[in-house]
C-alpha cells in the first residue's frame, strides 16, 4: 500500500515536472510537430532556406508571395493572420521593413519575433541590408542563432549551414570586390533606395536615387533635376530593376542618352526551395555582369 502511494507520488512530480519544463520551452519541442519558421519576404527566405537547408523537423514558409518584392506598404491578409496563428517563429528583415509588427504582436502573442538585421549599423534608416554580401551574412548569423534558440536540438546543423552559406557569401564578394574595383568613384544612379549598402561595399558613388520607393512615381520637377544631375556628374548608368515598370529611367535615358541597366535587389525570386536557396548568389553574379558591362 505505502509503495503504491510513493509510486503514485512519483508519477505525479514526474509529470508536474515535466509538465513544468515543458511550459517554458516551445510547443514544437514537445508537440512533436515541427518547427514552423515564417519569413517576412523573400531575401529573409531565401537565407532561412539556406540555414534550414537539410534539417529535419523544420517548415519554413514566405509570407509575402515571391512576386511582391519589398514590404514597405504591405497589409497582412487573413490568409497571413491565419499562417501566423501557427507559427513558432517570424523572421522579419527588421529595420523599419515590415510595418506590420504591431498588428502580429496585438494577433499572433504567441509566434516568436525576430529581426535578422539586428547589430547592422544601418545607413540613414535604410531598411535595404542584405543588398550586401555582409549584410546578406550578418542576417544568416542573426538566423542560426534564433533557430538555434527556438531548436536547441538542431543548433549544430543550423550553424554549420550558416557557415557554409556564409562562405558561399564571403567568396562571391571577394569576387566582386576584385572585379568592380577598377570602377570604384563612379558615379551611378538607381530609381529605388535599395543600393546604399551595395555601393558603399563597392566603392561605387551613388549619386542620385529617384523614385525612392516601390510605386512612387518621381515628380516632372524629380525627372529634370535626375536629368541635370546625369549631364553634370556624368554618370555612366542608369540602374532600374527588374521587378519594377521602368519608365522614369527611360524618361531619364532618353533625355540623356545615357543607358538604362537592370540592378536586382532580390527581393522576388523563384519560390521552389531548392531554386530559392541559391537565388540570392545567382542573382549578384548577374548584377556583377550587368556592371561590369555597364561601367566598362
Ligand atoms: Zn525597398
Amino acid at each position: 500500500m505505502r509503495n503504491s502511494i510513493a509510486n503514485h507520488l512519483k508519477i505525479k512530480l514526474t509529470v508536474a515536472l515535466f509538465a513544468g519544463f515543458c511550459l517554458g520551452c516551445p510547443a514544437h519541442l514537445w508537440s512533436g510537430e515541427p518547427l514552423r519558421i515564417v519569413t517576412s519576404f523573400y531575401p529573409v527566405y531565401v537565407a532561412a532556406l539556406n540555414v534550414t537547408a537539410g534539417v529535419p523537423g523544420v517548415v519554413v514558409s514566405n509570407l509575402a508571395s515571391p512576386h511582391i518584392g519589398c514590404l514597405h506598404d504591405y497589409q497582412l491578409t487573413a490568409g497571413d493572420m491565419r499562417r501566423l496563428a501557427e507559427a513558432d517563429v517570424l523572421l522579419v528583415n527588421g529595420a523599419g521593413m515590415e510595418p506590420f509588427l504591431g498588428k502580429v504582436a496585438e494577433q499572433s502573442p504567441r509566434v516568436r519575433v525576430v529581426a535578422v538585421s539586428e547589430g547592422i549599423p544601418l545607413l540613414e534608416n535604410n531598411p535595404h541590408v542584405w543588398v550586401s554580401l555582409a549584410g546578406a551574412r550578418q542576417q544568416t548569423a542573426n538566423i542560426a542563432s534564433a533557430l538555434a534558440a527556438a531548436d536547441p536540438d538542431q543548433a549544430d546543423a543550423f550553424r554549420a549551414n550558416a557557415a557554409t552559406y556564409q562562405a558561399a557569401l564571403s567568396d562571391l564578394e571577394e569576387k566582386m570586390r576584385t572585379a568592380l574595383a577598377p570602377y570604384a568613384g563612379t558615379p551611378i544612379v538607381t530609381f529605388h533606395e535599395a543600393f546604399p549598402y551595395f555601393a558603399r561595399d563597392f566603392g561605387l558613388d551613388l549619386a542620385g536615387v529617384i523614385g525612392r520607393e516601390h510605386g512612387a512615381e518621381p515628380s516632372a520637377r524629380e525627372l529634370a533635376d535626375t536629368v541635370k544631375l546625369v549631364r553634370a556628374r556624368q554618370v555612366k548608368a542608369l540602374f532600374a530593376e527588374p521587378q519594377f515598370p521602368d519608365q522614369s529611367a527611360r524618361v531619364v535615358a532618353r533625355e540623356t542618352g545615357v543607358p538604362v541597366y537592370s540592378l536586382d535587389p532580390v527581393v522576388t525570386g523563384p519560390s521552389d526551395p531548392v531554386a530559392a536557396r541559391g537565388a540570392f548568389l545567382l542573382a549578384m553574379e548577374k548584377n556583377l555582369e550587368v556592371l561590369q558591362e555597364a561601367l566598362r
